[in-house]
């Protein structure tokens, strides 16, 4: 038995001949939260996006809340129903209330009566301070209200682990704190997740293990006392005296 819900060995990803991803490792743990952080183009959304299969690895093996997600015979859609991501843009559905955006997954694939996924998605917009927005459509939202439903929505469908991908980035800096709050209380109530971010602070506050990723490789990784407060990589030094 192990309590790894993400687990990831040897892990390879080239886009022809740019080996993005050289042999990865890592593994989150139940009611872990993981931070990666690193330079833009470490491969940081590479990594993400093979633990869905969003990409496909070249090498390697990722499992996933025990789906073996490497394997060609993997039921992908139900592996991926046990993931939920959010990404740095929000991609609600324009044309669709929150309410919806919240529902239309909820039904259409877990198969969920409207009652049941209404009450569901009511739950998780209180979660995230929005609970008076549901008849809102996305464009009434600012970019942190949208990020909260966004999250929101992605809660709905009950993930196993939650994966973000910089969900701060592309906020206006007054609403990151918002959002950051929400992402802190789902760490307190034991949500297992995965975060890409470049928010030093939360990693510092929230994580429970951080790794440092640079060309492909994880250069560094432990406690973020460790990691953060004091980096022993030359290449973890000199990024983080770039970021704080
Ligand atoms: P990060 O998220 O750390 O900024 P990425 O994983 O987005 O890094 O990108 C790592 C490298 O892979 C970059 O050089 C990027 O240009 C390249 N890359 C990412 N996605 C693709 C793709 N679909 N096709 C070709 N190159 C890609
Ligand atoms: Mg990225």
């Amino acid at each position: 038995m192990t309590d790894a819900i993400v687990e990831i060995s040897g892990l390879n990803k080239a886009f022809g001949r740019l080996e993005v991803l050289k042999g990865i490792d890592m593994t989150v743990r139940r009611g872990e939260v993981v931070c990666i952080i690193g330079p833009s183009g470490s491969g940081k959304s590479t990594l993400l996006r093979c633990v869905n299969l969003l990409e496909e690895p070249n090498a390697g093996k990722v499992v996933v809340n025990g789906f073996e997600m490497t394997d060609p015979d993997v039921d992908i859609d139900r592996a991926r129903r046990t993931i939920g991501m959010v990404f740095q843009s929000f991609n609600l559905f324009g044309h669709l209330c929150v309410l919806d955006n919240l529902t239309v997954a909820q039904r259409k694939v877990l198969k969920r009566d409207k009652d049941e996924a209404e009450s569901i998605a009511r739950d998780n917009l209180e979660k995230v301070g929005l609970a008076e927005k549901a008849g809102s459509m996305p464009d009434q939202l600012s970019g942190g209200q949208q990020q909260r439903v966004a999250i929101a929505r992605a809660l709905s469908m009950q993930p196993a682990v939650m994966l973000f991908d910089e969900p701060t980035s592309a906020l206006d800096p007054e609403l990151v704190g918002d959002v950051l709050a929400v992402m802190r209380n789902l760490a307190e109530e034991g949500m297992t997740m995965l975060v890409v971010t470049h928010e030093m602070q939360f990693a510092r506050e929230v994580a429970d293990k951080v790794l440092f990723m640079d060309g492909g490789v994880v250069v560094e990784e432990g406690p973020p006392s460790q990691v953060i407060g004091d980096p022993q990589q030359e290449r973890t030094q000199t990024f983080l005296r770039r970021v704080l």
